[in-house]
């Protein structure tokens, strides 16, 4: 058969009437049929575009070249040379504007399905271990700290390792993998997944130090003074904002961040087994539409919201979140209310939510972030009655270590830590990546920041030597 006749084989599902009942994981990922059926339809292109929209520069051709050969080690291998969070990756990174939409296929036919081939793989390698480890030449005596363990500082400190440096991990929580344990729910990345990917930047001989939160246990000046030639903050973009609206303070309202840490990190859909509770109710609104608010809202049917609701004041077309979750998320009966923005929360006398007014908009002229402004139409106010409100419309950094150290510079209005082309801060020896840099981003966008951030330390390093 031609290689270009060959459909691209369609991830599989769990059936969305059973799935919205627990929190496993609701994509099935490749069959060992379906992922060489799905390697052959690579063109093998001598280009390779395909690599310029990976972050971390994986050789995307030769790994799919593998699996066509059934070479499976080889291929998770391949992958490894670049990437320490394959599993990961395969399962949440945003490959239809990544890797997938530079593949050569795109117009002609639909692209390779590369984030499921290397999820295939990553998952085959969990029923297959591998026990050796890449090689580590030159062990040095060097210290270097990362602070924050999501996708940005683990990267940074498993490229430091492999350098050969001695890298500790510094992380406030009691677990690593900060939005993607905090975060993203168990549907979407199961923990055993986590584990393992977590647990290999482990092996790679990272010490990792949780319950330490750098800028109030210890200070970046101390870190120095213990010792650390060079640091590298990853510390996210956790600081959840507001809409501003009367009757954000009610009990019932949350943060996306609160809502979330509350059942992904400390168990609140297991309660009373977990002493956390969340209050849910049966009608849930979301405000927000990127992937924080898809998350919030299917994790509120599941916790059995009669109704869960997107409340979002721009049109579908400029949501932010992943085309996948979005139609995952009407599977499983989420209602959208597109063009809608909420005006105020009401109470019912006890402090607590019972109603949102949201007044309904229409698309005018692009604003400067060149999307088109949601503008009010008057007189189109209605009362929508709600049990708990989540307020998912984006986060900023924890100024924290920026208040708590002198000499950083900081964008005014977003609070992002101000970095060069090398990662390096205004700090000499401080380097950063991740959220903390650019905001809200995705997890292959910070992986790959900590990645070119560590070759820059190592630079950085070498030349102080
Ligand atoms: P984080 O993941 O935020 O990690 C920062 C870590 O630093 C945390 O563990 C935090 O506890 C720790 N920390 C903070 N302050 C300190 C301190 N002072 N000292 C020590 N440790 C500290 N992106 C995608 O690509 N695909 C998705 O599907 C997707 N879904 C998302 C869903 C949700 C709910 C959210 C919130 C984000 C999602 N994103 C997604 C975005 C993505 O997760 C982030 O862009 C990414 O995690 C940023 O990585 P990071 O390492 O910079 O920060
Ligand atoms: Fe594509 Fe992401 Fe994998 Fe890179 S890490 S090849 S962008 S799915
Ligand atoms: Fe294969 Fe597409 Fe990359 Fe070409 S661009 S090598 S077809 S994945």
């Amino acid at each position: 058969m031609a290689k270009d006749k060959i459909a691209r084989q369609a991830l599989r599902t769990r059936d969305p009437n059973e799935r919205i009942k627990d929190f496993k994981e609701v994509a099935l990922g490749f069959s060992e049929e379906e992922a060489l059926l799905e390697a052959k339809r690579c063109l093998a292109c001598k280009k390779k575009p395909c690599i310029a929209g990976c972050p971390v520069d994986i050789d995307i051709p030769a790994f799919v070249a593998l699996i066509a050969k059934k070479d499976y080690r080889g291929a998770i291998r391949k992958i490894k040379e670049k990437n320490n969070l394959p599993a990961i990756c395969g399962r949440v990174c945003p490959q239809e504007t990544q890797c997938e939409v530079c593949c050569v296929l795109v117009g002609k036919d639909k692209p390779v399905a590369i984030g499921s081939l290397e999820r295939f793989l990553a998952d085959w390698e969990m029923d297959n271990p591998d026990a050796s480890m890449p090689k580590i030449e030159n062990k040095s005596d060097i210290k270097v700290a990362v602070a924050g363990s999501g996708p940005a500082g683990l990267t940074a400190a498993a490229e430091l390792a492999k350098f050969g440096y001695r890298v500790t991990l510094f992380e406030s929580l009691s677990s690593s993998g900060g939005v993607l344990r905090y975060g993203i729910p168990e549907f979407r990345l199961p923990r055993k997944i986590l584990d393992m990917e977590t647990d290999y930047i482990g092996s790679l001989g990272v010490e990792i130090n949780y319950n330490i939160l750098i800028g109030r246990t210890f200070t970046i000046e101390d870190l120095f003074k213990d010792g650390y030639k060079a640091i590298f903050i990853g510390t996210g973009a956790g600081l959840p904002y507001f809409i501003g609206i009367p009757g954000e303070n009610l009990n019932g309202v949350y943060s996306a961040n609160e809502f979330l840490t509350r059942v992904n990190l400390m168990h609140a859909y297991e309660f009373p087994k977990y002493k956390t509770p969340v209050r849910v109710g049966q009608r849930v609104a979301v405000v927000g539409a990127g992937n924080t608010a898809i998350d919030c809202v299917r994790v509120a049917k599941r916790l059995g919201a009669k109704d869960a609701m997107i409340v979002y004041r721009r049109s579908e077309r400029e949501a932010p979140a992943r085309l996948a979750e979005v139609e995952h998320a009407r599977e499983e009966g989420i209602e959208f209310r597109f063009l809608t923005a909420p005006l105020k929360i009401e109470d019912n006398d006890k402090g607590e939510v019972s109603s949102m007014t949201c007044i309904k908009m229409e698309l005018g002229e692009p604003d400067s972030s060149g999307r088109r402004r949601p503008v009010p139409i008057q007189g189109s106010e209605y009362v929508m009655p709600v049990d708990t409100v989540v307020i998912a419309i984006g986060q900023g950094p924890n100024p924290l270590i920026s208040h708590t150290t002198k000499g950083f510079a900081v964008d005014e209005k977003s609070g992002e830590l101000k970095i060069d082309v090398n990662y390096m801060t205004s700090i000499k020896g401080i380097f950063a990546g991740g959220d903390i840099t650019i905001g809200e981003g995705t997890v292959i966008a910070a992986m790959g920041a900590g990645k070119r951030a560590a070759v820059a330390m190592d630079r950085y390093l070498k030349e102080q030597k």
